[in-house]
């Protein structure tokens, strides 16, 4: 029955997603910084070459819109039609800036299919460099938008703005999306993936990126990797590192993992250059997060990458007098996957995540 079903998810999400087009680019007639405005994306009308548009998103509380920076680079060539984005939260910048080098060394004119980007979506968490998307209503209401997908037309502005995303933006335009995001505010990432391996592209998608780290999991429900999936598109999330600033080697690796996949589905020429294999990625398929059971100043006794085995003390914490109040060891062998940045820690706070390998068989795709 899961099979038949997924089949027929499969089977609706090509229809929606992999065949039928947009009807036009539809143009507002306004300007927003000199790019034109859109409120419908059909890359299949726009001529071959470099665009650049501002998408009309969903209403501000005072009536205006919030507008999505949209770059398109369209193929001489019919072929794979890909989607880099960044910025789906606020805070999570290495994306920004490998997803803009990307779309700045692309060739229209030797190009075979086409690449959408798609810079911060998240237009309320992007402009106060946060993960989520604040409602200004009732007080303020504070919503995780990559857990809305596929958003709702009549729905709160997040999830509205994830319904126009989808049916204005990425339906017809996208067949792989690669989501490119970072560790929340206060903890950090190596170059890590999460990837559905129950679906093989997916596998072969991540598995083209010079990673430190995949996950192979399941998914999370309202995410946009997850959603993508779901409807038959192959996606994963690229976590690059650290969040709010730039890191040169992430970046560098997060763009050449993007320009394998170009280069491997033909949309590009070229080698495809470091990968899971020359970088020999460490593949787990469970994680655990080691939390504060207390307030207080913690330090991290591991850094990430590290072997750890189970029963090892990978953290503590002091109160205000430098009294240590709570010890943490790891819960499993693995590898640290992030760790918390913020001395500062609440409780249930993430200190240390660590990647390891479930050998029962319900876990071989990911628990
Ligand atoms: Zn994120």
């Amino acid at each position: 029955m899961e099979i038949i079903m997924r089949y027929i998810a499969f089977a609706v999400g090509l229809a929606m997603f992999g065949t039928t087009a947009q009807a036009a680019t539809e143009y507002t007639g306004d300007k927003v910084q000199g790019m034109p405005v859109i409120s419908a994306l059909d890359v299949a009308d726009l001529p071959t070459g470099q665009h650049r548009f501002m998408f009309e998103g969903v209403e501000t509380a005072t009536g205006q819109h919030w507008y999505v920076p949209l770059m398109v680079a369209k193929g001489a060539k019919p072929g794979k039609k890909v989607l880099l984005q960044a910025g789906v939260h606020g805070d999570e910048m290495n994306g920004v800036r490998i997803v803009q080098q990307a779309m700045a060394q692309l060739e229209p004119a030797k190009m075979k299919g086409s690449v959408v980007a798609v810079i911060g979506p998240n237009r309320s968490g992007i402009e106060r460099i946060a993960r989520t998307w604040a409602i200004a209503n009732d007080g303020t209401e504070l919503v995780d938008y990559n857990r809305v997908h596929p958003g709702k037309e009549q729905g709160n502005p997040p999830e509205r703005q994830a319904w126009l995303m989808w049916n204005k933006v990425y339906k017809g335009n996208v067949e792989l999306a690669l989501d490119y995001h970072t560790q929340t505010s206060g903890t950090a990432y190596p170059l890590f993936i999460y990837a559905d391996y129950r679906n093989d592209e997916v596998k072969t998608l991540a598995e083209l990126f010079p990673a430190d780290q995949i996950k192979k999991d399941p998914g999370e429900p309202g995410s946009m990797e997850t959603t993508f999936v779901e409807h038959g598109i192959p996606a994963i999330t690229v976590e690059v590192g650290a969040p709010r600033i730039y890191q040169q080697d992430m970046i560098d690796r997060g763009l050449q993992g993007a320009l394998n996949v170009l280069t491997h589905y033909q949309v590009i020429d070229g080698k495809i250059g470091a990968n899971a294999k020359t970088e020999q990625t460490y593949i787990g398929n469970e994680m655990s997060s080691v939390r504060a059971t207390t307030g207080g100043f913690a330090e991290i006794l591991v850094k990430i990458g590290d072997e750890v085995k189970q029963g090892q003390q990978v953290a503590l914490q002091r109160n205000a007098f430098g009294d240590v109040i709570a010890t943490y060891t790891a819960d499993r062998d693995g590898k640290v996957l992030a760790v918390s940045t913020d001395v500062i820690r609440e409780h249930r706070a993430m200190l240390v995540r660590i990647l390891g390998q479930n050998p029962a068989q319900s876990c071989q795709n990911g628990c």
